[in-house]
């Protein structure tokens, strides 16, 4: 497996890269090394393979799928531990797909090194197989805003901006993540998200800069741009149409989207040219770019390399 895990500077990359117009002004959170330092990883968690011995599970189950569940765990190193998520597949006789698929997201996360991508740490084989994560404790971007309504537009922008970074590190590495949505962003804190769930995820050729699926799968279709669902054709370009979703969402508090609709009614409006309206108080700046990320041809489309940018403008704005 080729690794590229250089230990990132990400963040502070990207203010040397902005704009003019934001450069003079005062550095905000995320191009300083604020996220680096409070979460700096011994070399222990650079690993792949977790000793049982080393992880305690707790009480308390996080979320739960059709592979089993996710607990909360800690994770003991030499000099100190970490408090961990652990997706545990369920014993079962008829789970090799399961096992596989899971083996499968677990080689994908272990390529990435983004601090808005949830970082695995480890497999661990042992009554179960279970995939050892670092923890996001405040849990899916779409419920805690449910419960959070009184959060600022421009905390909401930050947390939609640190989402852009980790797409366009995807992007950067010629990786789709095929199911963004909010459900799949985790908060660690109120002011720091992170991307995870990478089970449909897939890495991109060199030649072909699109995955093409050989057939209709379970599929988060609300979410999907058309040519995901009329020539099963996934790039970079359809992750920014879910990332104008998951904006949508994230503007109107974790509403789901397209409220009420079938999945094929929704087909429908998008091929007439129709889009979601702009979510109750959402800046128009901020609706005007989910707009762009709905353009129906994929090749007109911006990517994340013009979404980040448009966010980390917006965000200082708002923020200076
Ligand atoms: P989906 O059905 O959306 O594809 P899934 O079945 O693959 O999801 P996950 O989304 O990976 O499962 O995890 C299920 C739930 O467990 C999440 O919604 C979240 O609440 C919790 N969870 C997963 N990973 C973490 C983590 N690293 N930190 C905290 N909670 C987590």
């Amino acid at each position: 497996m080729t690794a590229f895990r250089s230990k990132t500077t990400d963040n502070l990359n990207q203010y040397a890269t902005r704009p003019e117009s934001t450069k003079n002004a005062e550095a905000m959170p995320m191009d300083t090394e604020v996220y680096e330092s409070p979460y700096a990883d011994p070399d222990e968690l650079r690993t792949s393979t977790v000793d049982r011995k080393q992880l305690i599970l707790e009480d308390g189950e996080l979320g739960s799928g059709n592979f089993g569940t996710v607990m909360k765990g800690i994770y003991k190193m030499r000099k100190t531990e970490k408090q961990v998520a652990v997706k545990i597949l369920k014993n079962d006789d008829n789970n090799a797909a399961v096992r596989d698929e899971m083996l499968r997201e677990a080689g994908v996360m272990q390529q990435l090194d983004n601090p808005y991508i949830v970082r695995m740490i480890g497999i661990c084989e042992a009554e179960n197989l279970m995939l050892v994560m670092e923890l996001a404790d405040l849990g899916p971007l779409n419920k805690f805003l449910q419960k959070n309504r009184q959060i600022a537009v421009r905390n909401i922008t930050e947390l939609v901006h640190q989402v852009s970074m980790g797409m366009k590190y995807l992007e950067e590495h010629n990786f789709v993540h095929r199911d963004l949505a909010a459900r799949n962003v985790l908060l660690v804190t109120q002011h720091y998200a992170k991307i995870s769930d990478f089970g449909l995820s897939k890495a991109l050729t060199e030649e072909e800069n699109y995955y093409k699926a050989k057939g209709h799968g379970k599929w988060p279709v609300k979410w999907y741009a058309p040519e995901c669902m009329n020539f099963f054709k996934f790039s970079c370009k359809s992750d920014v149409w879910s990332f104008g979703v998951l904006m949508w969402e994230a503007y109107s508090l974790g509403q789901k989207p397209y409220k009420g609709m079938k999945g094929n009614e929704v087909i429908q409006m998008i091929e007439s040219g129709e889009r979601m309206a702009a979510p109750a108080n959402c800046p128009p700046e901020m609706y005007e770019l989910m707009k762009k990320c709905w353009t129906y041809k994929a090749d007109e489309r911006p990517g994340f390399n013009v979404v980040e940018p448009r966010l980390r403008d917006y965000y200082y704005d708002i923020s200076q």
